[in-house]
């Protein structure tokens, strides 16, 4: 909708009746000025209409989708950010003597364990996180371009799959990894000289804008899983346990564990599909009231299973660069007993938390 109409010789026409009546004041991501615009409160506004009349909501679900694959990928950038700074901080920060009683000096915080896990923690979620933003990109580009008919749909189902995973799940740990930033730098993450907090107020955002997490969430239940009566899934399932015995036939110590609690995560991950399916007709609110765990759990098993495939792809490469692969393969390690092993507790939420969450009554609020 334009400010200013376009007479039909192309000369400058009318002031549209479209205004720009604030500006928001918000809680992060301060340098995009966000406004509040009015329309029509002063005899109409003219607006243009952009492609076909009656196909606007197609076009804008092509919008959508790009743009939620985008707001993802922010969560993935502002995450990363607030990992190597909480890094940075934790090599110059100097406090406390170790607990094995190593030095009789305080020593720089990153040797502290509880350090190395908030930062493990951060490193692994936005491995994670990158992989499958990027295996569900690779999946949207064969979608497109792949010579096969049949590739191109299953390309196409899988990418639509994905992209409400990486739109939730992305931008909600981007919550956790930049909170988990500010709880490095101590009492000086609570400082905005700093920086970590501006890292934790534009992440905020994320899983609310282009769709809020349980609006994902409703679309990953809805059209993705119930509507195909779950065959999508089942298929990612199954592309799962062939990681799986990929890191038994491989064996060693950390791909052996890895191995257990993907088996056990995608246990999780087929049962709540199992129960999503078997129940969105009859009992929606039972099955609405899992869909963010429910996204949580796809969430946690995909990056597990990806993050599966990359400790099998450095181990191949590890002559190259030691340092490096080790670093991945611990990471995929540290992940999957940290992280990947509360896939049951999210299942036990979706098939058998909803009572309690329907439970109470507006009253009782
Ligand atoms: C900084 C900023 C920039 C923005 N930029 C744009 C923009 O450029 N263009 C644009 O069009 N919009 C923009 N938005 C709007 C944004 O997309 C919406 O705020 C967002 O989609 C959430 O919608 P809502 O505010 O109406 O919340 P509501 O829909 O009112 O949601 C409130 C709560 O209820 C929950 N909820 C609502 N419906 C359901 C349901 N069916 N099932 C389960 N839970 C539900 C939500 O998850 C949320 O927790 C922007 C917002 C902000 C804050």
């Amino acid at each position: 909708m334009p400010k200013f109409l376009v007479n039909e010789d192309g000369s400058l026409g009318a002031r549209n009746d479209a205004h720009c009546v604030s500006i928001e004041h918000k809680l992060g991501i301060k340098a995009s000025p966000t406004a509040v615009l009015q329309f029509g409160d002063h005899g109409g506004a003219i607006g243009t209409l952009v492609g076909e009349e009656n196909r606007g909501l197609e076009y804008m679900f092509i919008m959508m989708n790009s743009a939620r694959f985008s707001v993802g990928m922010q969560g993935i950038a502002v995450s990363e950010r607030a990992y190597q700074q909480a890094v940075n901080f934790a090599r110059e920060r100097v406090q406390s003597r170790p607990v094995d009683g190593s030095a009789r000096e305080a020593v720089t915080i990153i040797h502290h364990p509880d350090v190395k896990r908030m930062l493990m923690t951060m490193r692994s979620l936005i491995e994670v996180a990158r992989a499958v933003a990027y295996v569900a990109a690779a999946a949207c580009d064969t979608a497109h371009q792949h010579a096969d008919d049949a590739v191109r749909k299953q390309s196409e189902a899988f990418y639509e799959f994905m992209v409400p995973v990486v739109k939730g799940w992305s931008t909600e740990l981007s919550i956790d990894v930049t909170s988990l930033g500010v709880q490095v730098h101590g009492g000086m993450g609570f400082i905005e000289e700093t920086g970590a907090a501006q890292h934790y107020r534009d992440a905020r955002i994320l899983p609310i804008y282009e769709g809020t997490t349980a609006i994902q969430a409703n679309d990953l239940v809805g059209r993705k899983t119930v509507r195909d009566g779950g065959a999508v899934a089942r298929g990612i399932c199954a592309q799962i346990a062939g990681t799986e015995a990929a890191l038994g036939q491989h064996g060693g110590a950390a791909f052996t564990a890895v191995q257990a609690q993907l088996a056990k995560g995608r246990a999780a991950l087929e049962a709540a599909v199992a129960f999503v399916v078997a129940n969105a007709k009859s009992d929606p609110n039972a099955v609405f009231a899992g869909s963010v765990p429910y996204l949580k759990l796809c969430g946690i098993v995909f990056s597990g299973w990806q993050l599966g495939r990359a400790m099998l792809a450095a181990d191949a490469k590890r002559g190259e660069d030691p340092s490096f692969h080790d670093a991945k393969i611990s990471t995929a390690h540290f992940f999957a007993e940290h992280i990947l092993s509360q896939a049951s507790g999210l299942r036990d939420a979706i098939v058998a938390g909803a009572a309690p969450v329907n439970a109470l009554s507006e009253a009782q609020f």
